[in-house]
């Protein structure tokens, strides 16, 4: 060590020994610059400002010794390290040496001080005050590295965890992503699925627009020819009639095939109004009371010509006995129905027999028509129902037909409450059946029509026929003048009950329910009013859903649908003119 480098600081309340202290300390260690201090307060000061190498420090001073100095001077860190020789008195004891070294003193030195031992003193201190100095700088550097370090480290940490954070949030951001396009996915699944239905369905319905636009190309080809022929025959059987010439039997025969022919006609045309009527959601089922054995053997009796003529046996089964086949249910839809079938079973059957009939099955009245006909294949039994379906296509057409009776018997079946089942085998026939749910009615016989007294005399009873139309009054008053009937008219309401109130004597009224003034429910009411046993019978040619119950809500008896049959008009009549 340079000995001019040195700096000491002295801290006496002795100025004497202070200045004794520079002159031994200039002279053994030329250059040392000693700074000194009074008292303990300055002595620290000092020691701050000018980090001495060496501080001597008395021990002895008044208010501030020399012990509580040098603990103050090893409490700060900045000059904890500078090593403080103690000056002391020559008998200072054991016990205060050792307290002082608790306070932090490196060395000691009795007064008088000796000057060599002073400077050995000194010069150690200084020694180890620059070994301590190099420590610290050391210790210094490698705080300061630590620190640096530590904050690179810091730094990188929160880099890291930043980076972390957001590679974090990437994740989310890619599972969030995955889950979208897996939803995404699922869409375009479904929108295919749904896309592929849609087109099958539009396939589908394509296929039935053209199917159902070929029928109805096919039905008008039908319609015409099915149309034509009848009228054909009428026209030129009506031709032939004209002829004076005519024997009775021949004029027989001509009528007869006009009235066939008609028949047919109407048969169309109410066939034509069904089916309008099912499209447009008209038709409902009618339920009432009836005889199902009285209808079961008047559709036998209407077939049997028909099937004799074919060289075919129609047999009739009934599960009922008479008294027990009272039932409620829609009359004239199961009559119809039964006559389609009967109708096809006549026309595919060229050998063999019809069976048909009812029977009771389940708490459930099962009907079938059996024929040993033609049959059906399996790839036609579910499309015979559809509207103008037939197995015969094109001009070569042997059977006919419209195309229309089983899809209306089937929608009539369906409103009734039942279900058609067909078993066939082609070249073996078919069996066609429904089954219809069971109301026994109470068989009240008040609410039936009497049955039919065949020896009934008209005479001297009295009709009244309210009518508008001229044709239809003049069949009406020809056939009913020839049973010796009294027959008044009318041809519309108010006249109708003009001459109701000046014949209180009318036996029955027909009365048409559409007319040019007033409805012919309301006439039938007014009269009712009067006279609430007269018995009115509602003539009507819509023969619409609905007509009949609006004709026995007004008050009527019955109920004959224009073109009237003859032979419901002579059960009417039977029936109310007694
Ligand atoms: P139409 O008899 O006026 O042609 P339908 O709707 O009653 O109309 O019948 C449709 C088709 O079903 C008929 O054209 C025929 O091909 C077939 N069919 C119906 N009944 C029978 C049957 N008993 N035997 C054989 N084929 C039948």
């Amino acid at each position: 060590m340079n000995s001019k480098e040195l700096k000491i600081l002295a801290i006496d309340d002795n100025q004497d020994n202070l200045t004794s202290l520079k002159a031994v300390i200039a002279d053994a260690i030329p250059g040392t610059k000693v700074v000194t201090a009074l008292d303990g307060y300055s002595g620290i000061a000092l020691a701050l400002s000018e980090k001495p190498d060496v501080i001597l420090l008395d021990i002895v001073m008044p208010v501030f010794d020399g012990l509580s100095v040098c603990r103050k001077l090893k409490e700060d860190e900045d000059i904890n390290h500078i090593p403080v020789i103690m000056l002391t008195a020559l008998k200072t004891d054991h016990e205060t040496r050792i307290i002082a070294l608790e306070a932090g003193a490196e060395a000691f030195l009795a007064k008088p001080l000796d000057a060599v031992e002073l400077i050995a003193q000194v010069k150690a201190m200084a020694k180890i005050k620059e070994s301590a100095d190099r420590q610290r700088t050391e210790k210094f550097r490698l705080a300061a590295l630590v620190s640096e370090r530590t904050l690179t480290i810091e730094k990188e940490l929160a880099e890291r965890r930043k980076a972390e954070d957001e590679l974090k949030k990437a994740n989310q951001k890619l599972s969030q992503t995955q889950l979208a396009t897996l939803n995404l996915l699922d869409d375009l699944r479904k929108e295919m699925t749904a896309h592929e239905k849609s087109e099958k369905e539009l396939i589908i319905a394509k296929n039935k627009a053209e199917e159902s636009d070929r029928l109805k190309s096919a039905f008008l080809a039908n319609m015409s020819h099915e149309i034509r022929t009848p009228m054909n025959g009428i026209i030129g059987f009506s031709e032939l009639l004209k002829d004076n010439d005519l024997g009775t039997e021949e004029r027989d025969r001509y009528v007869r095939i006009i009235n066939e022919n008609c028949q047919q006609l109407l048969h169309i045309i109410s066939d034509l109004i069904d089916i309008s009527k099912i499209e447009a959601g008209l038709i409902e089922s009618e339920p009432g009371e009836f005889c199902l054995n009285s209808l079961m053997d008047s559709l036998a009796e209407n077939y049997i010509s028909k099937t004799a003529d074919k060289g075919l046996q129609l047999n009739l089964h009934k599960d009922f006995q008479l008294n027990d086949s009272y039932i409620i249910s829609d009359q004239s839809k199961l009559r119809q129905v039964i006559e389609n079938l009967l109708t096809n079973a006549i026309k595919f059957t060229h050998s063999g027999m019809i069976d048909f009939g009812y029977k009771l099955r389940d708490n459930k009245l099962e009907f079938y028509v059996k024929d040993s006909g033609i049959g059906i294949s399996e790839d036609h039994r579910n499309a015979i129902f559809d509207r103008f379906w037939q197995v015969e296509t094109g001009l070569a057409r042997q059977y006919g037909g419209t195309g229309l009776g089983l899809s209306i018997s089937n929608a009539f079946v369906k409103k009734m409450g039942g279900e058609f089942c067909v078993e066939s085998k082609t070249g073996l026939g078919s069996r066609f059946s429904f089954s219809l749910p069971y109301v026994p009615s109470d068989n009240s016989p008040s609410k039936r029509i009497s049955p039919v007294k065949d020896s009934i005399d008209f005479e001297g009873k009295t009709i009244l026929i309210v009518e508008d139309e001229p044709d239809n009054y003049d069949l009406l008053r020809i056939v009913l003048s020839r049973l010796r009937l009294n027959v008044l008219h009318a041809w519309d309401g108010n006249e109708a009950m003009q001459i109701f109130n000046h014949h209180p004597k009318i036996d029955l009224v027909l009365m048409d329910f559409k007319l040019p003034d007033i409805p012919g429910q309301e006439i039938t009411q007014l009269m009712l009013k009067q006279r609430t046993s007269l018995p009115v019978v509602a003539t009507t040619a819509y023969a619409m859903s609905g007509d009949r119950e609006r004709a026995f809500e007004a008050g009527c008896v019955g109920y004959l649908a224009k073109p009237i049959h003859m032979d419901e008009l002579m059960e009417t009549l039977k029936s109310f003119l007694r």
